[in-house]
C-alpha cells in the first residue's frame, strides 16, 4: 500500500523533474478601452520574463475584433520579444476577406494562427451557417492557412464534447479533420476535472490523433463569470468548486486565494500525471497566472540566467 507521504514524494520528485521541461502559453483578448490596454499590457509586461512558447491574442466573436487583433499582434510583434500567435475564425466574412488577413499577419511577420470555426453571429447556442462564400469550419480554414503560408496552425479542442456536435465521436473526428488539413497544436477549452481531460486524450490518441492536446486553464478570478462561460461552452462546473467559492461574492481577496488554490492543485496533479504544457486563459489579468507558473518552477528569465 503506498502511504500518503510516499505519493507527496511521488509527486514532489515527478514536479522537479518535470520542471525543466514546462512550456506555457497565455491568451490575451483585445481591449476594448485605453484603460483595459494598459492592463493588457501590464500583463504582458509581467508574464514576458517567463519566456512562453507563445502569447495568443483572441478575435471577438463574428470577427468584431478584427482590427484590435490585429493591433496588439503587431504591438506584441514590434515591443516585445514574445512570439504572437493570431486568433482568426470563419464568421462573418467571405474566403477573400480571411484570407486578406491573413497575408496581412503574415506580411506582418506573424507565423502562428488559432484557426476557429467561431460562434454563430447570433450568439453561442444559436444556429451556425457558414457565410455564404466563406470558409466552412474550422478544418476548412486551417487549409486556407496552410495553402497561404507555411506557419503555425494550432486549433481548439473540446473534452466534455462542443455543444454543437452530437457526439465525442463526431466532435474528434472534426479534430482529426482539422490535423488532416494542418493543424499541428491543439489548446483545449477549459476543464476543472483532470479526470475528462485524459479520458478525452485517451481518446484522441485512439483515433490516431499525435499532435499536442494542450490544456487549457482556466485561473478562476471570478466565480459567477466562470460559471457563465462554462455553461455558454458546455464546460462541466462541478460542485466541489462551488463550495469553495461559496460565501466569498463580496470577499475578493479570499476569492484569489481560493482561485490560486484551486488552480495550482489541478495544475500540480496535471503535472504530475505527465503534462509539460499549458496554456492559460489570463483573462488579461496576470497576477494569478504568474503565481501558478512560478508553482511549475517557471522563474523569469533574466534571474533564471543569472
Ligand atoms: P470546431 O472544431 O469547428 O467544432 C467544434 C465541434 O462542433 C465539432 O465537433 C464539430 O463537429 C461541431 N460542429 C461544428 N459545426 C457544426 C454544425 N454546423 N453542426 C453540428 N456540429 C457542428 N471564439 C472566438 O470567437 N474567437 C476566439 O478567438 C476564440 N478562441 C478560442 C480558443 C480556444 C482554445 C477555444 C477552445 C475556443 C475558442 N473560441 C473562440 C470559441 C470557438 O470559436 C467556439 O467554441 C465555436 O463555437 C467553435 O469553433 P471551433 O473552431 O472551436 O470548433
Amino acid at each position: 500500500m503506498t502511504t500518503p507521504e510516499a505519493r507527496t514524494r511521488v509527486s514532489r520528485h515527478a514536479r522537479s523533474s518535470a520542471a525543466g521541461r514546462i512550456r506555457v502559453s497565455f491568451e490575451f483578448f483585445p481591449p476594448q478601452t485605453a484603460e483595459m490596454e494598459v492592463t493588457l499590457w501590464d500583463a504582458i509586461g509581467r508574464l514576458a520574463p517567463l519566456a512562453p512558447l507563445f502569447v495568443s491574442v483572441t478575435y471577438g466573436a463574428g470577427g468584431s475584433t478584427r482590427e484590435r487583433t490585429h493591433t496588439t499582434v503587431k504591438r506584441i510583434l514590434s515591443e516585445t520579444a514574445l512570439t504572437p500567435a493570431a486568433h482568426l475564425t470563419c464568421i462573418g466574412a467571405t474566403r477573400e476577406d480571411i484570407d486578406t488577413v491573413i497575408s496581412g499577419y503574415v506580411a506582418a511577420g506573424v507565423r502562428h494562427i488559432v484557426a476557429l470555426r467561431g460562434d454563430p453571429q447570433g450568439g453561442a447556442g444559436t444556429p451556425y451557417a457558414p457565410h455564404p462564400g466563406g470558409y466552412i469550419n474550422a478544418a476548412d480554414l486551417v487549409g486556407g492557412i496552410k495553402r497561404a503560408a507555411d506557419i503555425e496552425v494550432s486549433v481548439s479542442a473540446y473534452p466534455e464534447k462542443h455543444p454543437d456536435s452530437p457526439t465525442v465521436e463526431a466532435d474528434i473526428d472534426m479534430l482529426k479533420a482539422k490535423v488532416d488539413a494542418g493543424a499541428s497544436r491543439a489548446m483545449t477549452q477549459f476543464f476543472f476535472d483532470n479526470d475528462l481531460y485524459f479520458r478525452y486524450l485517451d481518446r484522441v490518441r485512439a483515433r490516431g490523433i499525435q499532435i499536442p492536446i494542450v490544456p487549457g486553464i482556466l485561473p478562476v478570478q471570478n466565480f459567477k463569470q466562470a460559471r457563465n462561460f462554462a455553461a455558454r461552452c458546455g464546460a462541466s462546473m462541478p460542485a466541489w468548486l462551488a463550495e469553495r467559492f461559496e460565501g466569498l461574492d463580496d470577499d475578493v481577496a479570499t476569492r484569489k486565494l481560493i482561485a490560486a488554490a484551486v488552480a495550482a492543485e489541478q495544475v500540480l496533479d496535471l503535472v504530475d500525471r505527465g503534462v509539460t504544457d499549458f496554456h492559460f486563459y489570463t483573462m488579461n489579468r496576470a497576477d494569478l497566472v504568474f503565481a501558478i507558473c512560478h508553482l511549475l518552477g517557471l522563474r523569469p528569465a533574466a534571474k533564471a540566467a543569472a
